[in-house]
């Protein structure tokens, strides 16, 4: 018989919306109550592509960068990959975001960018085979957290009762 499968749940937003901390928060309270949860990273910036982006990110090399492509294009590289059972959207003001602590220091950390990013995650958002919930990330991180938290432990029941599937697919 097969086991129970777990779930995966992704914390998305612009940066500094909270994301690290609340998923930090999010896996020692899932693990303390029992789970097996963990953390991942994309990109996971300890590999050696995940090195190549960070020193760019962190504008210590240049390498050339294209921006222009389509956000279909820009999706083709993770058609099929497992499909998350919950996508958190951490929704923050960006002049709150860029009044939060470290905004500025990587190569994209600017107003004007991470507007068209905000664009393109409402453009994604759009798409009803995902399961998309907004968070308001300018709450306390208490708040946030708890927000978070019980939403995904209800994901993770649902989760174990139903077949992974494929994203974009
Ligand atoms: P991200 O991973 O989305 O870029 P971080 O988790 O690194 O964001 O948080 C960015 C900064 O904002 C950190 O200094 C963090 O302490 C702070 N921060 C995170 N959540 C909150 C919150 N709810 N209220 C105030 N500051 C926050
Ligand atoms: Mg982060």
């Amino acid at each position: 018989m097969a086991g129970r499968r777990g779930a995966l749940i992704v914390l998305e937003g612009v940066d500094r919306a909270g994301k690290t901390t609340q998923c930090c928060k999010l896996v020692e309270a899932l693990c303390d109550a029992g789970q097996r949860a963990q953390m991942l990273r994309f990109p996971e910036r300890s590999t050696e592509i995940g090195k190549l982006l960070s020193s760019y990110l962190e504008k210590k090399s240049e390498i050339e960068a294209h921006a222009n492509f389509s956000l279909d294009w820009c999706k083709q590289p993770d058609v099929g990959l497992p499909k998350p059972d919950l996508v958190l959207f951490l929704q923050l003001q960006l002049a709150d975001a860029a009044k939060r602590e470290g905004f500025g220091c990587e190569l994209y950390e600017n107003q004007a960018f991470q507007k068209q990013v905000l664009q393109r995650f409402y453009q994604l958002m759009e798409d009803p085979t995902l399961n998309w919930k907004i968070v308001d990330a300018s709450k306390s991180f208490e708040e946030v957290h708890e927000e978070i938290r019980t939403v995904s432990e209800a994901t993770i029941c649902t989760a174990a009762q139903r077949p992974l599937e494929e994203l974009w697919k």
